[in-house]
C-alpha cells in the first residue's frame, strides 16, 4: 500500500470568540489517502492555519521538508518509520511545538489506516484493552459566579456524570472568589464525584500554595495547570506544600518534555493530548515513561469526536485507570462533525469496536464550516 495524498482541512465557526479559552471553535482535520482506497482520519488541536502550512509546505532542503511530500509514496503501515521520517525531515524547524502537533494528526490517521486494513480497532493494535469502559468527566469553562457553578453541577449530576472539571474563565483574578467557586462545586456535587480544577496557568507559586491550602477540604482529584508549564521550580515548591495531585501536559509535546515534567516539576498526572504530542506513536512512549515513574496518564481531549475516539482507544490500554475528558461546550464541531461520535452514557464511555478509530466524518458539516484563510 502507498500513500497518495494528505489533506489538511480547516474548519471554523462563523463567529469565533477569541477571548474564550475554547479550542473547539475551529479544527484541523487530516485525511491520508492510499492507493488501496483506504482513507485514514486524524485531527490536530492547534492553530489550524500553521498546521496546514507545515503539512503542505514544499521542501527547502534535506532537513527542512514538508510533511505531505515526505510521506507521499511511502507505505502507510510503516508507522514508526514514518514518524521518524517526519521528525528527521523537519528537524531544522521542528522537534517540538506545532510541527509535532501536525505530525500527530498524520500519525493518528496512519493508525486509522492500519486498523481499517486489518479489520481491527486501534486499541487492539496498541496492545489491547485493560478495561471495557471509562469514566467520563464533564469538562467546562469555570462559570463567573457561585450560582453559575451550582446550577452547572446540578445539570452534570442529572446527566449521570460522576466526575467534573472546571477551568480557565475568570480563575486567577481574585483568590477568595476562586476558593468560593471551588467550595461551591464540591458542596453541590456531594462527597463522591471526582472534582478537578484547571487553572489554565493563572497563578504563581505562592498564590497556588495558598489556594491549595484553602481548598484542601474540597477533596480535589487533581489541580491542573496551576502554573506556567515552564515553571519547574514553582511546581516543585507547590508539590511540596500540598497533598493535592498536580496535573500538567496539554501544552507539551514529545516524551522528552514529559520526562522534564516528572523529574524537574514533580508533576503527578501527565496530560498528553493525542492530537498534539505526536499521535499514538509518541503517546505510547509517554505512557511507558509514566509507568516507569508510577504516574497517572490522563490525556487532554477538548476537540471533535475524532480526538474523543482516539483518546478512548488509547485510554483503554493504559496500565492505570484514567478518566476521559468530554467537553460540553456545544460547538457544532464537537457535536455534529462525526456521524457516530462516542458519547458517554450515564457518565461512562463504552469501548469502541469498529475497525480503526471507528469514526466517520459528516461531509455536510465539513462543507458547511470549511474555511479558506
Ligand atoms: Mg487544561
Amino acid at each position: 500500500m502507498k500513500i497518495t495524498d494528505i489533506e489538511a482541512i480547516i474548519l471554523r465557526l462563523p463567529d469565533v470568540n477569541i477571548h474564550a479559552a475554547d479550542g473547539s471553535q475551529d479544527a484541523l482535520i487530516v485525511r491520508v489517502h492510499t492507493d488501496a482506497g483506504i482513507i485514514g482520519l486524524g485531527e490536530v488541536d492547534s492553530s489550524p492555519y500553521i498546521v496546514k502550512a507545515i503539512i503542505e509546505t514544499p521542501p527547502s532542503h534535506s532537513v527542512a521538508r514538508g510533511l505531505r511530500e515526505l510521506l507521499i509514496g511511502q507505505d502507510p503501515l510503516e508507522i514508526s518509520a514514518l514518524w521518524q521520517r517526519m521528525y528527521n525531515g523537519s528537524i531544522y524547524y521542528g522537534r517540538r511545538g506545532v510541527v509535532i502537533h501536525a505530525m500527530s494528526g498524520i500519525d493518528m490517521a496512519l493508525w486509522d489506516i492500519l486498523g481499517k486494513a486489518t479489520g481491527q480497532p486501534v486499541y487492539k493494535l496498541l496492545g489491547g484493552a485493560r478495561r471495557n469502559k471509562i469514566r467520563a468527566y464533564a469538562s467546562h469553562l469555570m462559570p463567573d459566579s457561585v450560582d453559575g457553578v451550582e446550577s452547572l453541577m446540578k445539570t452534570d449530576l442529572d446527566q449521570g456524570y460522576t466526575a467534573v472539571k472546571l477551568g480557565w474563565g475568570t480563575l486567577g483574578q481574585n483568590l477568595p472568589a476562586d476558593v468560593a467557586r471551588i467550595a461551591t462545586a464540591r458542596k453541590a456535587l456531594g462527597t463522591e464525584p471526582f472534582l478537578m480544577i484547571d487553572g489554565g496557568n493563572c497563578w504563581d507559586a505562592p498564590t497556588a500554595c495558598e489556594l491549595t491550602r484553602r481548598v484542601e477540604p474540597c477533596d480535589l482529584y487533581w489541580l491542573e495547570e496551576a502554573l506556567s508549564p515552564d515553571d519547574f521550580e514553582g511546581y516543585t515548591r507547590l508539590s511540596r506544600s500540598t497533598t493535592i495531585r498536580l496535573a500538567e501536559g496539554e501544552m507539551n509535546t514529545v516524551a522528552e518534555e514529559f520526562r522534564d515534567l516528572i523529574e524537574r516539576a514533580q508533576i503527578d498526572i501527565l496530560q498528553p493530548d493525542l492530537s498534539r504530542v505526536g499521535g499514538f506513536t509518541e503517546a505510547r512512549r509517554i505512557a511507558t515513561l509514566a509507568e516507569l515513574h508510577h504516574r497517572l496518564v490522563v490525556p487532554h481531549a477538548w476537540s471533535t469526536g475524532i480526538l474523543v475516539a482516539a483518546s478512548l482507544h488509547f485510554n483503554v490500554t493504559l496500565a492505570r485507570e484514567p478518566v476521559q475528558e468530554f467537553t460540553l461546550t456545544g460547538s457544532p464541531l464537537t457535536t455534529d462533525l462525526i456521524l457516530n461520535r462516542p458519547i458517554p452514557r450515564d457518565g461512562w464511555f463504552e469501548l469502541p469496536n469498529a475497525p480503526g478509530l471507528g469514526v466517520e466524518l459528516n461531509m455536510e458539516v465539513v462543507e458547511k464550516y470549511a474555511y479558506q484563510p
